[in-house]
């Protein structure tokens, strides 16, 4: 099995509890480590940094804590690289090495200043949701109360990522800000832990003009294994996913469907599918009803044509 996985909170995990250690196969209190990316055949995995609510005042330097943290805790070992181009990607996928890939989960603390954007692009962050659940100098969230989109700096910001080389997710965007998104951005974009609403109504979902619209401008969904996104009732199966995964495919998302586990940024899991060494439980499932080729379509190769294509060149 080989599986890109586009999003996990290890690294918020790590950044609470400096003990953690990646590489240490007895670790348990990370969802993802070396030993259960072995374990699955999970090749590249996107670390994400995510300021939690309780810093009132995000510093450009909180966004340093964590990067330090990375390079020390997980890429100084070279078991795993950072993929920060398409040779990078190339060299991952042919070689014995794991990639990882560095994303941020709300852009609080870049302020509206393009020194910062391009700082964490050269440090190596390749994709930015603008904010998480609420909203800041740049976008609203999902919860955030009055469901405003883009401020005017925030437009700037997508113009700014695109050029860049920056991938844009829409993950924890409002609505408004999801049709900002889809609206400027000259590239396509990335929902990378997020499910369909159709089937279950939790507002990080997304509904089917959303889907269609990713589809359409050839972006990607990572189907995301947060029990409540999974079904109402907040008690998720394996064969709940399933469902998922099905309804985006019937809107046409079979080749445009991808991973985005949200592995150590859950506190409940859907049983068999607790920790990255488990994705096994998820193929058996799906093997019922797809074939190979799909499977292999939902567990990386999405995701790789994705980088492939929008990866910086060098
Ligand atoms: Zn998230």
């Amino acid at each position: 099995m080989t599986i890109i996985d586009g999003h996990c909170d290890v690294l918020y995990k790590m950044y609470e509890n400096r003990e953690l250690d990646f590489y240490n196969p007895q670790t348990t209190a990370l969802d993802v480590t070396y030993s259960r990316m072995v374990q699955s055949g999970v090749k590249i995995q996107f670390f994400a940094i995510f300021l939690p609510d309780k810093i009132r005042q995000p510093y450009f330097e909180h966004y340093l804590e964590y990067i330090n943290i990375f390079y020390q805790k997980i890429i100084s070992d070279p078991r795993i690289k950072l993929i920060k181009n398409q040779t990078d990607l190339l060299e991952v996928m042919s070689g014995n090495q794991k990639g990882a890939v560095l994303t941020l989960e709300g852009a609080d603390a870049i302020q509206d200043n393009p020194l910062y954007t391009q700082t964490l692009f050269h440090l190596g962050i390749r994709l930015i949701g603008a904010t998480w659940n609420y909203g800041n100098w740049a976008a609203d969230g999902v919860l955030e109360p009055r469901k405003g989109g883009f401020s005017r700096k925030g437009k700037r910001f997508i113009k700014e990522c695109n050029d860049l080389g920056i991938m844009i997710d829409v993950s924890h965007l409002s609505e408004k800000s999801f049709w900002d998104v889809a609206v400027l951005s000259e590239k396509p974009f990335v929902a990378t832990h997020s499910n369909a609403k159709a089937i279950c109504g939790h507002p990080r979902n997304l509904d089917d003009n959303q889907i269609r619209v990713l589809i359409q401008k050839q972006g990607r969904i990572g189907i995301t294994f947060v029990p409540w996104f999974v079904n109402d009732q907040g008690s998720a199966s394996i064969s709940d996913l399933t469902k998922h995964i099905d309804h985006i495919c019937a809107l046409g998302g079979e080749k445009h469907l991808v991973l985005g586990s949200d592995f150590d940024g859950i506190s409940k899991w859907i049983p068999d599918l607790e920790h990255a060494g488990q994705y096994n439980h998820l193929a058996e499932c799906l093997s019922k009803y797809y074939k190979d080729e799909w499977i292999n379509d939902f567990f990386f190769r999405n995701w790789y044509r994705f980088l492939q294509r929008h990866l910086p060149a060098r």
